[in-house]
């Protein structure tokens, strides 16, 4: 089983309007609410690639009821540690093709809570194959709360993806226990090192060669619509992808997540895991609704994604 972690999920609500005036009143017909944040995501996309997958994280309050009962509406397992504060809401505005996010900053976790999920996550991942953690912690835990979960899955032997950016990130690069894979996207690695990155075999091959990231098995950088540039140990991997039709690329890098986990789970060859994450990313570009991908149209793309050693 693939574990999902979600430490801050969301209800998103979607407001599309004609027209965004400021210091009026707006009003708003078509409203969609729905339990958001990226492991959520990775979820969605695991159960329908038909992964079993269990959704997990914190939550609390009535908002984290409604995330429940969504992902029951949706047939996805979920064990979450309940929290005494409440899980937020985030605001996307779509108006005149813009989109204006109101993200609340969700609950500050206690000392105690953050104590009482680790001794949770560690009974928790004993059903594990492998976990994923997407997404920024909520306030309350500190920087290094990934990497004290990380410590705790290495100590049982269970792997990690970790899709993160920031301190937390950070943190986790900085300490000895390490996930099996993390995939950056162009502006996170550039986060990361601290300057922009060149899309070139040479650069990228450069900078994933840095001591930054030694002993993690797999770092990929996702770069959207052209593909990926991976490395798995020491060897260099080019993903091509075709040219698609896009509607909405939103957590495209969530069900990038979801293909790489349930291909690693499976120990799968290093080709077949970039083809699965590449082709479920893309499938998710091609969808209005977030972490939806459509399996018919699935080895159509696989066809054409092309993993080259560089
Ligand atoms: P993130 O959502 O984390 O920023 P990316 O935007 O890099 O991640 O998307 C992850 C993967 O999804 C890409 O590597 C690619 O395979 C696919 N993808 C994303 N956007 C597009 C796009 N516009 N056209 C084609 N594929 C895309």
């Amino acid at each position: 089983m693939i574990i999902s972690i979600t430490m801050n999920p969301s209800v998103d609500i979607s407001y599309p309007m004609e027209e965004f005036t400021l210091d009026t009143v707006n009003r708003v017909k078509n409203v969609t609410k729905t339990a958001g944040g990226k492991g959520l995501n990775v979820a969605r996309v695991l159960h329908q690639t038909k992964a079993e997958v269990l959704a997990s994280g914190m939550i609390g309050g009535h908002l984290g009821e409604f995330i429940e009962t969504e992902l029951e509406k949706e047939g996805i397992q979920h064990h979450f540690f309940a929290i005494n504060g409440q899980s937020r809401n985030c605001i996307a505005i779509l108006h005149e093709k813009k989109q204006t996010e109101i993200l609340e900053q969700g609950p500050v976790i206690t000392e105690e809570e953050a104590e009482h999920f680790l001794k949770f996550f560690e009974q928790l991942i004993e059903q594990a194959d492998l976990l994923t953690f997407s997404g920024s912690l909520p306030a309350g835990l500190s920087d290094d709360y990934y990497a004290k979960l990380i410590h705790l899955c290495n100590k049982k032997n269970k792997d990690v993806i970790l899709d993160c950016s920031g301190k937390a990130l950070q943190e986790v690069l900085s300490k000895k226990d390490k996930p099996l894979l993390i995939k950056p996207n162009k502006e996170e690695l550039a986060a990361l090192i601290g300057k922009p990155v060149q899309i070139s075999v040479g650069e990228l091959k450069n900078i994933l060669s840095s001591s930054l990231f030694d002993d993690i098995e797999w770092v990929v950088v996702s770069m959207g619509k052209n593909g990926a540039f991976a490395k798995h140990r020491n060897t260099f991997y080019q993903v091509t992808i075709p040219k698609i039709g896009v509607i909405n690329p939103v957590g495209s890098g969530d069900a990038t997540i979801a293909g790489f986990a349930q291909s690693l789970a499976n120990y799968q060859s290093d080709e077949t895991i970039l083809k699965h994450g590449n082709a479920l990313g893309m499938l998710n570009a091609q969808e209005k609704i977030t972490g939806r991908v459509n399996m018919q149209n699935y080895h159509n793309l696989v066809d054409q994604i092309k993993v080259t050693q560089v």
